[in-house]
């Protein structure tokens, strides 16, 4: 066994004794060795999922105090994290906590539990944040659909302490963004980014930015403090543009004047851009996930494909192009080709000068490559 946290219904030869979900169960091997604990998911594809792989560890409370306290050390152990308002305290499998998202906003912690273990152990899970954080609110956003295919039906509230504070806002790198915990994406906001928000500030000083899919504004924000001519910033999402006019709002010392905030659909705004003759110095592409599996692969990599192209050709020669896809389904290799594929079509000579992925308080479990998903190229055109 090579210590992945998945066991796969087609991989299970028979349940002793009866489980229900979120139990615990021992795993043993075909040849009756003990290989672990395992949360008991009956009615997912992922049938267990692997607590532990020492056969003497229980799953109790005294677990999760553990395992939490371990993750929230991790963080505070990186240069990148400590002092961060904003950050990742538990990253599911990848911090050996199957199903558990953990995200810190100040003093508030946003909890997504996602699978049957996971909800099973939600009471022990809630004291051990408040243990290692010191944090009094914990908030549940349990609302992605990915509990569905658990059997789970969608939860959210709050858990301990207060509702997150309406104003709630973290400091990244200088700039002051507003987190939506209640009402935003994921848990409010995409600290996937952090590290690649602060790199475009590095690279955005005197050009003419584009930001497509911009959600509240992370990037532009960036790019307008690290001195860009001008941004524009494209999402279909009013909300969205909304929080990100209300998040420059909250960064007195950035220009407002050099923002330009749309809402549209990307693949049409770029083909109007093009038309109307606009060209740009750097673009940021970070759309939503078009592949969440490896099923919807295809035509992910069509839209993938359009984008790029497009974006591309609205590039300045010395231009920049930062391109990401954080869909589990399209691999790096696959999303380098679709990107190069691009690059020809567009008749441009482009070098590769990052490869990017997710920030730190994102590991990846070596063990679990599913972790990989936000996958970054910053290519500079000819
Ligand atoms: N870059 C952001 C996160 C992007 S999330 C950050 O750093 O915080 C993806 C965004 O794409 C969401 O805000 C969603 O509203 C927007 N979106 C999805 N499909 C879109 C489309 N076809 N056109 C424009 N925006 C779209």
């Amino acid at each position: 066994m090579r210590r992945h946290p998945w066991i796969f219904a087609g991989s299970v030869a028979k349940l002793s004794g009866r489980a229900k979900p979120g139990d615990t169960v021992e795993v043993v091997s075909d040849a009756g060795k003990v290989l672990g604990r395992a949360a008991w998911s009956p009615e997912s594809q992922i049938r267990a999922r692997m607590w532990t792989f020492d056969a003497d560890t229980p799953i109790d409370h005294a677990f999760f105090k553990r395992s939490i306290a371990a993750a929230v050390a991790r963080r505070a152990s990186h240069p990148y994290l400590r002092g961060q308002q904003g950050v990742r305290l538990i990253h599911g499998e990848s911090d050996g906590l199957p199903g558990i998202i953990a995200d810190r906003y100040r003093e508030t912690v946003v909890l997504q539990l996602t699978a049957a273990g996971a909800e099973r152990w939600r009471e022990a899970i809630v004291t051990g944040l408040m243990q290692a954080t010191a944090c009094g609110n914990i908030y549940e956003r349990s609302d992605s659909e990915v509990r569905a295919l658990e059997g789970l039906a969608p939860r959210a509230g709050v858990l301990a302490g207060e509702m997150p504070d309406a104003d709630l806002a973290i400091e990244e790198y200088g700039v002051v963004l507003g987190v939506d915990a209640v009402g935003g994406h994921k848990t409010g906001f995409y600290l996937d980014q952090r590290e690649n928000r602060r790199l475009t500030r590095e690279l955005a000083a005197g050009r003419s930015v584009l930001n497509c899919f911009c959600y509240t504004g992370g990037f532009s924000l960036q790019a307008l403090a690290g001195g860009a001519r001008d941004v524009l910033s494209i999402d279909s999402s009013a909300p969205a543009l909304l929080a990100a006019q209300r998040n420059l709002a909250r960064n007195p010392s950035l220009d407002a004047a050099r923002a330009e905030w749309r809402d549209a659909d990307v693949f049409t705004a770029l083909r109007e851009l093009k038309t109307a003759g606009r060209r740009f110095d750097l673009i940021v592409l970070d759309p939503p996930k078009f592949a969440p599996s490896a099923a919807h692969a295809q035509r992910a990599a069509r839209a993938y494909k359009d984008i790029n192209l497009l974006g591309f050709r609205l590039l300045n020669p010395g231009g920049i192009l930062m391109t990401y896809s954080c869909s589990g389904g399209i691999g790096q290799e696959l999303f380098q080709s679709i990107v190069a594929g691009a690059a020809s079509d567009a008749g441009r000579d482009v070098q590769i000068l990052h490869r990017l992925a997710a920030a730190p308080d994102h590991p990846i479990g070596l063990a679990f490559p599913e972790g990989e998903y936000l996958k970054g190229l910053v290519c500079c055109v000819q």
